[in-house]
């Protein structure tokens, strides 16, 4: 049991160090915007916009992002698949964690 316990403060802290952490893509996108001739709209460049997409349940949803904030969804991004592998780890992590106890009786 005191071997769990470790693992579970193991299990915090590695979480707390990969907040923030989110579950979906950036990608940039190109678009129009509202002023009259504009020459960046004009030349087919327009303007760049980062979109945040996810899809959760089968809905998908999107938002803009301000550029200035898109550094740090990144790394959520980035976070949240660490937290990913961490979890695919955990299942045999735990099983020879239990088998271990066992031997030790
Ligand atoms: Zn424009």
């Amino acid at each position: 049991m005191n071997n769990d316990s470790q693992a579970k403060q193991k299990w915090q802290k590695q979480l707390t160090s990969l907040w923030p952490a989110i579950k979906a893509s950036l990608a940039m996108v190109r678009k129009p915007c509202i002023r009259k001739h504009c020459r960046a709209c004009a030349c087919g460049d327009k303007h760049p916009a980062w979109l945040l997409s996810l899809s959760y349940r089968g809905r998908r949803t999107t938002m803009y992002v301000p550029a200035a904030l898109a550094p740090t969804v990144k790394k959520a991004i980035q976070n949240g698949n660490k937290i990913e592998r961490l979890l695919y780890r955990a299942g045999p992590e735990l099983v020879r964690r239990y088998r271990k106890s066992r031997q030790n009786r």
